[in-house]
């Protein structure tokens, strides 16, 4: 605490994330990263973006992406937001969208960053609790209410929401805006941004970080109807309307471009997910379906600290939350084939 800190400062709990250990020894899984890198064509793109001229500010309005993503989308360039990676276009969202008179509705066990933002901008969360098998209850998402925000893969247990249940919310729910934040879509599900052209109250979020192996670029974006659009660019362009380098721009768009590569690697991942998720059953764990790039795992017998000191003891980094009714789980990432023979062959000696 410091007297020099405004009250909002001094009343902020920040999200802590995954930790980034400095030495490249552990096996790492426990951020959910991309074990492939990215792809060629991009990094070639960034190459040259930074030989060009970095010396100029780059296009504020960031023209050639979100004309780049609205295509991938099939969607127009007035429907479509880009930003620093998905945690700002979601601060910018939170900011634009929620209203603070009434409760802003979000699962109860999902990404830790939105209670976060919840309390940076003001707003009252109203987490609605998942049922035994970790599912989200759906039809408790309605009344009177401020908003809705939702993972889909919901985060840490990789379930997915059925696309039908998506339309049925945004049915029930016309008057507030609901996101759907689809960071993990990739690995199994089937996105909403097909609904855009008929929910003007709906806006998804997805991101470059796990499926394109670019989280240390920083992308992000927002479909939704222009009006949603329009208000992003409001709170952006009265924060900082040169959001986007030079550098993250070129890549961006030319990972967008690389179909087959995103394609190959992202079939990797699901492919290893399933070997590993029969793998860790064999083992005597419990696993949810998991369409993530990670699985959210049990054992009945062994607590969940102990198995992450012990699998840290031989070098493999996973995630542990020590928070109520998800203490028994782990959240492991899936690496290459090599990384999880060597997580799977560490549970072996451990179990
Ligand atoms: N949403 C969810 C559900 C996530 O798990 C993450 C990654 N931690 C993000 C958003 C943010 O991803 P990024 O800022 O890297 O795009």
């Amino acid at each position: 605490m410091s007297k020099f800190w405004s009250p909002l400062a001094a009343s902020l709990v920040p999200y802590v994330p995954g930790e980034q250990p400095k030495d490249k020894t552990y096996v790492k899984l426990n951020t959910n990263e991309n074990p492939y890198p990215p792809s060629p064509a991009a990094l070639k793109a960034m190459e040259d973006a930074v030989n060009d001229d970095l010396r100029l500010y780059p296009d504020p309005t960031c023209d050639e992406l979100v004309r780049a993503a609205a295509n991938y989308c099939g969607l127009s360039p007035e429907q479509t937001f880009v930003g620093n990676g998905s945690d700002e276009v979601l601060a910018f969202a939170f900011a634009a969208f929620f209203d603070p008179a009434k409760p802003l509705l979000f699962p109860d066990i999902t990404y830790s960053f939105y209670k976060v933002y919840a309390k940076l901008y003001g707003l009252s969360p109203k987490l609605i609790p998942l049922d035994e098998e970790f599912n989200i209850p759906m039809e408790q998402f309605q009344g009177e209410h401020g908003g809705i925000i939702m993972p889909n893969p919901n985060a840490p247990t990789a379930q997915l929401i059925p696309l039908s249940e998506i339309r049925s919310l945004l049915e029930r729910n016309p008057d507030n805006v609901v996101i759907i934040d689809e960071a993990y879509i990739d690995f199994g599900g089937q996105s909403a941004v097909t609904l855009v052209p008929q929910f003007p109250n709906l806006l998804v979020v997805q991101t470059l970080s796990k499926s394109r192996s670019l989280a240390g670029l920083r992308v992000g974006f927002a479909f939704g109807s222009e009006e949603l659009i329009d208000g992003l660019n409001r709170i952006k362009n009265s924060f900082n309307s040169y959001t986007m380098d030079r550098v993250a721009l070129r890549g961006a768009v030319a990972s967008l471009a690389d179909e087959a590569y995103f394609r190959e690697t992202t079939d990797k991942v699901i492919a290893t997910r399933e070997r590993v998720a029969r793998q860790v059953k064999e083992l005597g764990f419990r696993s949810t379906d998991s369409k993530a790039n990670f699985l959210f795992i049990e054992h009945p017998a062994i607590p969940a600290s102990e198995l992450f000191a012990e699998l840290r003891e031989r070098g493999v980094l996973v995630r542990y939350f020590n928070s109520p009714r998800i203490d028994n789980y782990l959240r492991v990432s899936i690496g290459t084939d090599e990384e999880m023979n060597t997580f799977v062959g560490a549970l072996r000696e451990i179990v």
